[in-house]
């Protein structure tokens, strides 16, 4: 039986974990905090996930909160226009719903799951040293440590890495409370409102610890007006922060939150971090080799709310590459294989996640409002979150913006 070594317990880890040991593979995974400290914790992320990468999940049996959790059917833009006015406003609908479960709930159960098969669990803040006596007993060492300190064994990519400042300061509250949208009351959707220059804010609901849940997150321009989130410590007094911010910019979104409470005392999260591909294969100090994976060699900004979604399509690429691999050695060509697969994937989020980061040109803008009277632009826009590789026809280059709109234009006018 093959031996691996994951080391990291977040959405790719223990996908890949649970993936593999259902396929007989023998696993340890290294965390380094029990299911109980994750389950207590802070919260980490928002984690929308998108049909594509639910249905990964759904392959392994591991979709457990799919019925609880809230079903998001749609995918909605607003823009702010002069005076906090809301210049543009639409809906898209998703081909397939989305959802978002905390990490808290899907981190600790997973966890729990992977030991009640039989998993060996050890909690262990893994450092380079550990490593690097492992990479002799496991056949394979996966390094899915997320943006932590591991990192550091994996160089960066500097042709694929156009940033290496952060790009927005990120602020988050999950909350209870948060009043229906009066024009879609028993439509869940998630809203994007982009603030022109300042940021964005986006807000969801979740499955959280204590049930349903609404998250909102501010996207801030680093040393803008949304970028005073750091060193907040008190979570109510950064629960104001945000909604005076929603007040200020994004009024109706204001107007559905003036009754929320946080979840829990750990409910909020404030951060940043430059968006970095590295180079997927990590040399130990031994001679020994890891193979990076999901956060550790590709960590795109969550402006457009792919990470998870790509932890998992990474995890799904890797458990495939690894069983297709039999009993043969991983080696350096075989691991560097297994990422430019999924790089294939991966790319097309990189890319459309930084264009996102910058000023939009003109032919986006123009999209984006001609979304509000073509709906199956506003669709098509929305299931761009699933299948960011679609952005390729339409999104880039004002030719095929144009082209794209005009024939939807005609389409729409013929009565089609
Ligand atoms: C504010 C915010 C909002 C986001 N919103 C979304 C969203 O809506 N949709 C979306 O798809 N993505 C979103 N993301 C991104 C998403 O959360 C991450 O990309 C995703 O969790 C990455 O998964 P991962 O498995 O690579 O790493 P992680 O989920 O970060 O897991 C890594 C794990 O490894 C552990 N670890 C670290 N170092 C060690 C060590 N030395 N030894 C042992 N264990 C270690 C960590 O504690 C953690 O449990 C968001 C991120 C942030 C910060």
């Amino acid at each position: 039986m093959r031996k691996i070594l994951v080391v990291g317990a977040g959405q790719s880890g223990l996908q890949l974990a649970l993936g593999l040991q259902s396929r007989g593979y023998e696993i340890t995974l290294m965390s380094n905090r029990t299911a109980d400290e994750i389950r207590s914790g802070r919260v980490m992320s928002t984690q929308c996930m998108f049909h594509t990468a639910l249905q990964h999940e759904r392959d392994l049996q591991l979709g457990f909160w799919e019925s609880q959790a809230p079903r998001i059917e749609g995918l909605g833009v607003s823009v702010t226009g002069p005076d906090s006015t809301r210049a543009v406003d639409w809906v898209g609908t998703l081909d397939g719903y989305a959802q978002s479960v905390d990490q808290r709930v899907k981190m600790a159960g997973w966890m729990e799951t992977f030991a009640q098969r039989g998993g060996q669990l050890v909690i262990h803040g893994a450092a380079v040293s550990d490593l690097d006596y492992f990479s002799r007993t496991y056949d394979l060492v996966l390094v899915s440590a997320g943006k932590g300190e591991l990192v550091s064994m994996f160089g960066r990519d500097a042709s694929r890495s156009p940033y290496d400042t952060p790009q927005r300061a990120l602020a988050v509250a999950y909350v209870h409370g948060l009043g229906p949208r009066p024009e879609h009351p028993d439509y869940d959707a998630v809203r994007c409102n982009l603030v022109p220059g300042v940021g964005e804010l986006f807000v969801m609901p979740t499955l959280t610890t204590s049930g349903r849940a609404d998250i909102l997150f501010w996207e801030g321009v680093p040393g803008g007006p949304l970028d005073v989130f750091r060193g907040i410590k008190d979570p109510a007094e950064h629960l104001s922060l945000t909604l005076e911010l929603m007040e200020r910019f994004t009024p109706w979104e204001y107007a559905r939150a003036t009754k929320v409470e946080l979840t829990d005392a750990n409910a909020t999260l404030a951060g940043r971090y430059a968006p970095t591909v590295r180079h997927p294969v990590g040399r130990l100090p031994g001679g020994g080799l890891a193979l990076g994976v999901a956060d550790v060699v590709v960590a795109n900004d969550p402006i457009t709310g792919q990470g998870s979604n790509s932890a998992s399509k990474c995890a799904a690429s890797y458990l495939e590459s690894i069983v297709a691999h039999g009993d043969r050695p991983f080696d350096e060509a075989w691991m560097q294989t297994a990422f430019d697969r999924y790089w294939e994937t991966a790319r097309h989020v990189t890319k459309w996640t930084n264009a996102m980061l910058g000023v939009p040109p003109e032919h986006v803008l123009n999209l984006i409002g001609a979304a509000g009277g073509l709906p199956p632009v506003a669709d098509r826009f929305a299931n761009g979150f699933n299948d960011p590789a679609d952005f390729e026809n339409f999104f880039y280059e004002p030719e095929k913006t144009n082209a794209y709109l005009a024939e939807v234009s005609g389409a729409v006018g013929a009565g089609a």
